[in-house]
Parts: C-alpha cells; sequence; structure tokens
C-alpha cells in the first residue's frame, strides 16, 4: 500500500517528485487551519516547512504516523502532542552543512582581502592597488568552537588552505579531533592562541553570549571573530567596542542578536563582512531540505 502525504508547504519540485516516487502525493500550499483540521485526517504523512503550523489540534485530528519538516527548527509543530500520538518527526539539518561551510570560508576571504572594499571603490571608478592588501589563510590559525556537522566540513575546507586548526567542543574526543587533523583545547587557549575563530555550536542558555568582553579581551588584536551560527552566542555590545577599538581586527557575521539588525552600530563598521543570514540560502541547500526529509520518510515507510 502506498501511503497518502500531504505537502502543506512549497518545498522544492524535485523533492516532491521524490515523493510521488513511493507515495500518493497532495499538495496543498497556505491552507487555512480549520481546513487542515478537517482534510488532515486522511494522510499518513505530512510535509511542512516553517509556514504551516502542525497544532495540537491538527495532530489529534490526525491518523498520520509521520511528520516531516524541511529544514530546522520545530518550532511550528507542536512535537509534545505528536510524541504523545506516537508520531515521529524528522527534519533536515543537515541540508545546509555545505552551504553554510563555503559562506564561512567565501566570507572569511572577502574580509582578509578586502574584497567588498575593493569592488565598490572601483564602482567609484577608482583604482587604489595600494590601499587593499590583505593576508592569506595559509599558515594561519583557525579556532573552531564545535566540531558538529559545520565545523567538521569549515575544518576539511580550512585545512586545504593549509590552516592550522584547534577545537573547542566537550563533546569531541581527542581521537575524533585528530581524525579531522586537529588539535583538542580548552576554550582559553583557543581565544588566546586562534588568528581566525569561527562558532558552530546551537544556540541554548547555556551558549547565549559565549562570546562577550572577556572572551574577547582573551583574542588577539590581530583575530578575527566569524559568526554564522547564531545572533545571541556574541555579545554584539561588547563585539562593537572591540573592533571599533582595533582589540579585534576584523569579524564576519551572518546572524544578529535582532534580525533584521536595525540600526545596530555594528553595521557602520568598516573591518566587518555582513550578510543577512543567508547561510542556507543556496539553491543546493533548498533542493536537500526536501530531498533529506522526503528520503527519511521513504525510509520509514519501508520499515
Ligand atoms: P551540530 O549539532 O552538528 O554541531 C554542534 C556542535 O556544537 C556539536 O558537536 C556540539 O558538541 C558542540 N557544542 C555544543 N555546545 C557547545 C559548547 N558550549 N562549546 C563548544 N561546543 C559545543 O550543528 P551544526 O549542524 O554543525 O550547526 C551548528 C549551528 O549552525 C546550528 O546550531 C545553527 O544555529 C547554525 N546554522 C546557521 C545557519 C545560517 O544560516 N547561518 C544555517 C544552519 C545552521
Amino acid at each position: 500500500m502506498r501511503p497518502k502525504i500531504l505537502i502543506a508547504d512549497r518545498i522544492h519540485d524535485v523533492a516532491i517528485e521524490e515523493a510521488k516516487g513511493f507515495a500518493d502525493v497532495d499538495l496543498e500550499f497556505n491552507l487555512p487551519p480549520e481546513e487542515l483540521i478537517e482534510k488532515i485526517g486522511k494522510y499518513d504523512g505530512l510535509i511542512v516547512r516553517s509556514g504551516t503550523k502542525v497544532t495540537k489540534e491538527v495532530i489529534e485530528n490526525s491518523n498520520l504516523k509521520i511528520i516531516g519538516r524541511a529544514g530546522v527548527g520545530l518550532d511550528n509543530i507542536d512535537t509534545e502532542a505528536a510524541r504523545k500520538k506516537g508520531i515521529k518527526i524528522v527534519n533536515s539539518p543537515e541540508a545546509s552543512t555545505i552551504s553554510v561551510a563555503e559562506l564561512v570560508i567565501g566570507s572569511l576571504i572577502a574580509l582578509m582581502r578586502n574584497i567588498a572594499h575593493a569592488h565598490r571603490s572601483m564602482r567609484k571608478g577608482k583604482w587604489e592597488r595600494g590601499k587593499f592588501t590583505g593576508n592569506e589563510l595559509f599558515g594561519k590559525s583557525l579556532g573552531i568552537i564545535g566540531l558538529g556537522r559545520i565545523g567538521r566540513e569549515v575544518a576539511l575546507r580550512a585545512r586545504a588552505f593549509g590552516m592550522d586548526i584547534m577545537i573547542y567542543d566537550p563533546r569531541i574526543t581527542v581521537e575524533d579531533a585528530r581524525e579531522y587533523n586537529c588539535k583538542l583545547v580548552d576554550l582559553d587557549e583557543l581565544l588566546k592562541n586562534s588568528d581566525v575563530i569561527t562558532l558552530h555550536i546551537p544556540l541554548m542558555d547555556s551558549t547565549r553570549g559565549m562570546i562577550s568582553k572577556e572572551e574577547l579581551n582573551l583574542m588577539k588584536d590581530s583575530a578575527i571573530l566569524v559568526n554564522i551560527a547564531r545572533g545571541g552566542l556574541v555579545d554584539e555590545e561588547a563585539l562593537y567596542e572591540a573592533l571599533k577599538e582595533d582589540k579585534l581586527k576584523g569579524a564576519v557575521l551572518d546572524v544578529f542578536e535582532e534580525e533584521p539588525p536595525g540600526n545596530s552600530p555594528i553595521l557602520s563598521l568598516d573591518n566587518v563582512v555582513l550578510t543577512p543570514h543567508i547561510g542556507a540560502s543556496t539553491d543546493e541547500a533548498q533542493i536537500n531540505a526536501g530531498t533529506v526529509v522526503v528520503e527519511k520518510i521513504r525510509n520509514f515507510f519501508r520499515g
């Protein structure tokens, strides 16, 4: 028997076609909540992104066996109600790993080689070759905080650029670190000795404000901080002060305490590369967000 699946938010066409390969699929985007509650009873599986709210009422009126969230956060799904009903939930946090890792390296080079400033200068008709002397990644020490999915991919890429890598991650063993040609160190050692520090940890109560004035003071004046993980991990006010007073050479930020960051003074600095939370914004990551979830659902129904 082919399972019946409702796809309630738009996922990539490639993923929809894959779902049609093993299931009877209905596409109903932007359903009003009452209609979703009315229709959900006939489906074995539901796929959403962040738009559809999978409330307690939706879950209680359903015969769902599995809910797939194409993407990461599960805030729009009542996970407790699903658990009580024995409904499995799958998502696709791995979908954007490569995209984020590539943005880390790309933005870092953009900062170190003054690419954005040089581009702007040329657009003004200038040819300021002497002004944009930068630095190489080669031979620099990279401190990675969090050697999870993204941290590992950053490590592999940084290694290819000839960087020396230190890791701080309480859940990683010396052997794990060695497998990635990295040295496992404590946080203070990483902060004191890295030329570039990059964060790849989740935002939780225990990690909020993990990089604040005290940690910034431990870093070299010539260090660069990269945060493409979550705003809130770094105390932005303390970071602004450090950057303004040249107690830190530069920063790469894709995420902010408030998004969009409004009038944050960080926006006025020259020694930063800023992007509007685009870590996962690639065609490939968007395709993966859907196909990874569809694959997990297919495996679930195959048993
Ligand atoms: P992951 O769960 O695979 O890895 C997280 C790692 O952090 C784990 O190895 C864990 O042991 C480690 N860790 C947890 N607390 C720590 C601490 N206090 N100190 C040091 N290490 C700690 O996650 P991932 O897939 O690598 O993603 C990392 C983060 O990147 C996510 O939590 C998310 O916030 C962010 N992210 C951002 C974007 C973007 O668009 N900018 C996209 C995807 C993910």
